[in-house]
């Protein structure tokens, strides 16, 4: 079943319960705290808050989400993208626990043949929070599912809230075995690693209402007047299973550029691992990149414009380090749009825009790389003289900070020579340098700041801006 095919069947099963249909928002997050989009829920904020009243009472999407947090998974996971799309259903004061449950399941293991998504029902396995009797007597009578393919898990897992006070709630999370070749039995508690039994959905119960404390200690003050519903069903992950691939970054809205990739640097996939992780790199960042130039993000040198210019890098890196030495994004940035923009047209129509933008980011690179790399070799060359092996935290932070030259590079082109490099050096200049930006920036900040209440989504996936440089740095895992 084609991407596109499962996106339209989830809108339809929800449309047909009564769902308001709503576009996706962009990925520039419409909630001020969040730099990116990170899940099917933050365009609905103000309504799951209480904070402004929700325009319908039951609300589904397909939102797209970045997710950098998940950078360091990319290719080496079955399941992790920088960009990916959340099927979302959203329920405000109306049906709670038991209608989520069966919307989902009826979805799930509905026959294909009346728009359902056809699992078989023997794979499917749950999670629930702790003491979520309810819920878990909801799977049993609802789906039949025996007491073993319902397990328990606590907070890290399956609780929600915002970290502060206002709502909170246990949640359930879907998970369909994909068999014994994939690692041993004991269901998604046994198997944290989640190579057998992979989470595609997860329900969240906004049902409490909480009081102020730390971490995970915190009073539940009662249970809220209008209990909400939100879920996120990762569109990629469903895909993969119904399309029978081995991942996320072989379904036919990616596959294409992996599979172009590989004929450019004159490689077979799926026949060394190092080489295959790279091309899933490439297929999953050079998509992320043109999702995100399609909202509008231009690259830059803080906040998202950096995320995608590390994106954008990453990419062109990795074909280096495949072997090819030509530009690389006028021959794959094409065959992802053709893959992508039958659910967004868009990206057709505004791409001379997009991939001017893709492809001067890549020439600028190139000349980096070019004039860097000669510094480099002076700098590695001096080191050398003085009898220390080693590039100084200073010199590291040189490079980057006057020609550009991203750590990650640096310190895999030092490995190449021999050469160590002090890094906890540079990240120390580097803090300094974060530190300096962020009291600027509160100086030069007049008015009031809209500080919303979903912390929880906040200290999880933001702020990604200066996270990038801890989580954006190995190019060639
Ligand atoms: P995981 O435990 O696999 O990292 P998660 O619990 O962090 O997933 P949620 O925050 O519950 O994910 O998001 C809802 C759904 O979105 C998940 O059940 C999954 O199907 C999908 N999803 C989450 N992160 C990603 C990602 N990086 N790439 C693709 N799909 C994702
Ligand atoms: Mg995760
Ligand atoms: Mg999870
Ligand atoms: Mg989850």
């Amino acid at each position: 079943m084609q991407t596109a095919e499962i996106r339209r069947r989830f809108l339809e099963h929800f449309a047909a319960r009564g769902h308001t249909v709503v576009p996706s928002a962009s990925l520039v997050s419409p909630d001020p705290s969040l730099l990116f989009t990170v899940a099917g829920m933050v365009p609905f904020i103000p309504y799951l808050t209480g904070r402004e009243p929700a325009p319908y009472q039951r609300a589904t999407s397909v939102q797209k989400c970045v997710r950098t947090l998940d950078i360091e998974e990319v290719g080496k996971t079955t399941r992790h993208g920088t960009f990916f799309q959340m099927n979302g259903n959203f329920s405000f004061g109306d049906y709670f626990k038991e209608g989520a449950i069966q919307y989902a399941w009826d979805l799930v293991t509905g026959p294909v043949a009346d728009g359902g998504l056809g699992f078989d029902p023997e794979t499917i396995w749950v999670t629930v929070y702790l003491d979520d009797d309810e819920a878990a007597e909801a799977w049993h009578r609802i789906a039949g599912l025996p007491a073993e393919r319902i397990q328990r898990l606590g907070m890290e897992d399956n609780y929600w809230s915002t970290g502060a006070p206002g709502p909170a709630g246990p949640c359930s999370e879907i998970y369909v075995d994909r068999g014994p070749q994939f690692g041993p039995d004991g269901g998604p508690a046994v198997d944290r690693a989640g190579d057998r039994f992979l989470e595609i959905w997860n329900l969240v119960f906004m049902q409490y209402e909480r009081g102020a404390g730390e971490g995970k200690d915190f009073p539940i003050l009662g249970e809220l007047p209008k209990k909400n519903i939100d879920t996120g069903m990762g569109l990629e992950r469903v895909a993969f299973l119904l399309q029978g691939v081995d991942n996320m970054y072989e379904i036919d809205e990616v596959a294409p550029v992996l599979r172009r990739a590989a004929d450019l640097a004159g490689v077979t996939y799926g026949k060394d691992h190092e080489a295959d992780v790279r091309l899933r790199v490439v297929a999953d960042h050079v998509r992320s990149g043109l999702m995100l130039i399609g909202d509008g993000v231009t690259p830059g040198n803080e906040g998202r414009g950096y995320i995608l210019r590390r994106l954008l890098r990453r990419a062109v890196r990795s074909m280096k380090l495949l072997g090819v030495d030509e530009a690389s994004l006028p021959e794959l940035l094409p065959v992802s749009r053709d893959a992508m923009s039958a659910s967004y047209p868009d990206l057709a129509t505004d791409f001379a825009r997009i991939s001017s933008v893709a492809y001067a980011e890549e020439e600028a690179f190139r000349r980096t790389l070019a004039s860097g790399t000669a510094l480099f070799d002076t700098v590695v060359g001096q080191a050398r003289k003085a009898g220390t092996p080693s590039l100084s935290g200073e010199q590291a932070f040189s490079l980057h900070d006057t020609y550009g030259f991203p750590i990650d590079v640096t310190l895999e082109m030092a490995a190449e020579q021999g050469v160590t490099v002090d890094e906890a050096g540079f990240r120390a200049l580097m803090q300094q340098q974060r530190d300096r930006a962020r009291a600027d920036a509160r100086a030069k900040r007049t008015g009031a700041v809209d500080v919303l209440a979903y912390r929880r989504l906040l200290a999880e996936h933001g702020p990604t801006d200066w996270l990038a440089y801890e989580t954006l740095r190995t190019d060639s895992r």
